[in-house]
């Protein structure tokens, strides 16, 4: 215990000695700096929603995102940190200051806008319900009684919500996509509700799934950059600029079509 004591006094005393001496911490303190020139942002993401953002077997951490925002940052001249979050933490980093913005498949819902600004739409998505190939679970009739999967915060989750009471469903919540995947793989959910690109991906990809519900009408939201409404503005500018330029060149659908094409 003393000694616990004794380091946590070195280090506030080595803090101390570091903020006398004026030594500036280049890179943790992306978003207190006031140089924009030097500043580093910090960009949130989720960390496995393929193909947007997912580690491949390489263990390189890829996707849509992270390659859109890689070209982007290049041409405008902008250093990021990537951080690879989790959806539900991303945003919830965003709003609490600890990122600049997040780019995580995130769909530009008006209840959203209230909250935080979106660079223009780079990529249409809409909501899907997946099942076990081969499975008895045939759409939204099959429900009631049963368990459904959705992922914290997203749009999935929303749209399970607004039929959970007519279909007569219970949903379980989780952090990350896989594991939602999970629990519909081992049985104990029968259904999850996902981006369709992202699930379509996974399909194509063997995981086993297959789609029953397409959602196209109500819960069709393409895909933005965000930032905390009013904040970044020189940063959201810059991706705009960027993603446009990416467009003109067909750099854009070079990066979508190494995943998807
Ligand atoms: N597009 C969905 C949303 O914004 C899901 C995003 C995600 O899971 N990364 O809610």
């Amino acid at each position: 215990m003393s000694a616990q004591m004794s380091r946590r006094g070195f280090l506030g005393l080595a803090a101390g000695t570091a903020a006398a001496l004026g030594l500036g911490l280049v890179g943790c303190g992306g978003s207190s700096s006031s140089d924009s020139g030097s500043k580093t942002y910090k960009i949130a993401t989720d960390t496995s929603f393929p193909p947007f953002e997912f580690t491949d077997d390489s263990n390189n951490f890829v996707g849509i995102d992270v390659d859109l925002l890689k070209a982007i940052g290049d041409k405008e001249g902008f250093k990021y940190d990537l951080q690879s979050l989790g959806f539900d933490a991303a945003v919830a980093a965003l709003e609490s200051n600890q990122a600049d913005a997040v780019i995580a498949g995130m769909s530009i819902t008006d209840e959203r806008k209230q909250k935080y600004d979106f660079s223009e739409a780079y990529y249409d998505s809409y909501v899907c319900m997946a099942v076990k190939d081969g499975g008895d679970v045939k759409g939204y009739d099959d429900l009631k009684g049963k368990k459904v999967a959705a992922k914290n915060g997203t749009q999935g989750a929303s749209c399970a919500e607004s039929l959970k009471d007519k279909y007569g469903f219970e949903i379980t919540y989780f952090d990350e996509s896989p594991l939602m995947y999970q629990d519909v793989t081992t049985g104990n959910s029968v259904a999850c509700f996902e981006d369709y690109p992202v699930m379509a991906y996974g399909v194509k990809k063997g995981n086993g799934f297959k789609v029953v519900a397409e959602e196209k009408e109500n819960w069709s939201t393409p895909y933005g950059f965000a930032v905390l409404k009013g904040k970044n503005k020189e940063l959201l500018d810059a991706f705009n600029k960027g993603l446009k330029e990416l467009r003109d060149s067909g750099d854009y659908d070079k990066i979508v079509n190494k995943y998807l094409g």
